[in-house]
Order: structure tokens, then C-alpha cells, then sequence
């Protein structure tokens, strides 16, 4: 079982860490997690394993709705023993270790994010989550945070994680709350299922009604990242009404 954690800022924007083999509690931080996966953990995660997005989502995962805003969201499906190990955990670490999830690079820090829309900017805010079963925050190792962001290739998630935050974040909740059970399936299946999202672009009536251009229909056919781009811009459209896909004229007229 893991312990209570305590969470506490950054001081200076600098904190001691390090995390190795030889330390007692290697591997303790892999058990009894809620680990919420994003979009972006979906597609690495996927692509690792060679799976397309639906029997990962089954084999690997639990869709639950986040409390406050209704909207789905998705988990990893830990082990059913004592500890709740999650599934890619090896005596030797991670299994997926190049592949995982943005929250395993970021601990033992965490970060809260949220959209200005007065600047059209993300503002964040680390802070650290020190849980005492964790040994490595015994160790010299100094970082700054952004020198652990980098360390741990957290730059790219942070961009992509961010673009999936701006479909919602700051959104009254009253219009979120709102939404009917086809637009949350609608959702769920453009935020974390890709490859039903792909499968309904190319092989539903969506061409006859958008017009797309060429390169982007291209990339977006081959490309998961690409493809997760336009599903932000396809949900600002569909659940809020932004004008960020064309409509074909004839359908206007
Ligand atoms: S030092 Fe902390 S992060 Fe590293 S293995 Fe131990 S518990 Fe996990
Ligand atoms: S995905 Fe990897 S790093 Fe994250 S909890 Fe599972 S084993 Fe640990």
C-alpha cells in the first residue's frame, strides 16, 4: 500500500531527488496509482505495445467520469492483487520506461495547469509530491524544474497535454455538464480511441460535410499526433461552435 503523500511547492524552483535500482523502494511508486492517461500516453502506450487504440483501451484500461466536469477520462487497469501493481512493472522497472506515461516522468513532481484566456497562454505550477515510502529524496541530486522536465523528455508531453486541456479548460461548467451521451461518446472516442476517430473521418459522411485540405487529410491518415491535432479542432467545433473546420459550401447553402 503507499503511503500519504505530502505536497509542497517547489523551493526556488529547485528540490534534491534522485530515483536508481539500488535504492529499497525501487519499483514501490508502480503500485496502488490512479494513473489517469491522457491522449497522448494513449498513443505512445499503443504504438509500444502494437495495438490500435480500442483493444488497448479494453485490454488495458477503465473509462470512469471525472466528478466535476462530467466528461470521461481514462485510467490504467492496475493489477487485481494486495499492492495493485500496474501492468508494465518489472523487477527491473518499467517495462515501457521510453514509453510512459506523463505523470511517471513527472513524479515525484506534479504540475497543476490551467488556460489564461486573456493572453491565449497555459499557466502552470509544480509542486512536489514527497511520499515517505519514496527513498529518493534522500539523494544530492540537485534539479532545477526544467532541468528535470527535460531528463525525463516532458517537454513534448507538456505541449500535447496542453492542446488537449484547451478543449475544455476554462469552460463554464454548466455547458459542460450539459452535453448529451452521443457528445460524450463523441469525446471519449476523438480524445482516447484514435483509430475509431480515423475510421470516422475517412470512412463516414464527415469529407462530404468538411472540407479538408489535401496535406492535412494525408497526414492525419498516417499520423497519430497529426490526427490528435485535428481531433481538438474537430471537438472546439462540434461541442463549442468555433469555427475551426470549414464547413463545404454546398451544405451552406
Ligand atoms: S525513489 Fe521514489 S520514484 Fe524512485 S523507485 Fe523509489 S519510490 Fe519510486
Ligand atoms: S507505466 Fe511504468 S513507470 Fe508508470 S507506474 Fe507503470 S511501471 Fe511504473
Amino acid at each position: 500500500m503507499i503511503d500519504a503523500s505530502v505536497m509542497q511547492s517547489v523551493p526556488g524552483r529547485k528540490f534534491r531527488f534522485a530515483c536508481h535500482k539500488e535504492l529499497p523502494c525501487f519499483t514501490r511508486c508502480c503500485a496502488g496509482l490512479d494513473l489517469m492517461l491522457t491522449p497522448y500516453d494513449i498513443i505512445r502506450l499503443k504504438n509500444r505495445l502494437h495495438l490500435s487504440s480500442g483493444a488497448f483501451l479494453d485490454r488495458y484500461t477503465t473509462a470512469y467520469t471525472d466528478r466535476i466536469s462530467g466528461l470521461p477520462l481514462v485510467k490504467l487497469k492496475m493489477h487485481t492483487d494486495e499492492m495493485r501493481r500496474c501492468p508494465f512493472v518489472s523487477p527491473g522497472g518499467c517495462v515501457f520506461y521510453a514509453d510512459r506515461p506523463g505523470a511517471c516522468r513527472l513524479y515525484p513532481l506534479g504540475r497543476a495547469a490551467s488556460k489564461i484566456w486573456k493572453d491565449h497562454r497555459v499557466g502552470e505550477y509544480y509542486f512536489m509530491v514527497k511520499e515517505s515510502h519514496c527513498l529518493g529524496w534522500k539523494e544530492e541530486k540537485e534539479w532545477t524544474i526544467q532541468e528535470w522536465l527535460t531528463d525525463q523528455g516532458l517537454d513534448a508531453y507538456n505541449t500535447m497535454n496542453d492542446s488537449f486541456m484547451d478543449i475544455t479548460t476554462g469552460r463554464p461548467l454548466k455547458i459542460l455538464k450539459k452535453f448529451s451521451n452521443r457528445q460524450l461518446q463523441m469525446y471519449y472516442m476523438a480524445c482516447y480511441d484514435p483509430d475509431a476517430f480515423r475510421r470516422f473521418v475517412f470512412e463516414s459522411s464527415f469529407m462530404d460535410r468538411f472540407d479538408i485540405a489535401e496535406e492535412v487529410l494525408n497526414r492525419i491518415h498516417t499520423d497519430d499526433i497529426e490526427l490528435m491535432a485535428f481531433a481538438c479542432r474537430w471537438l472546439k467545433f462540434s461541442l463549442f461552435g468555433e469555427m475551426t473546420l470549414q464547413i463545404k459550401h454546398r451544405l451552406r447553402a
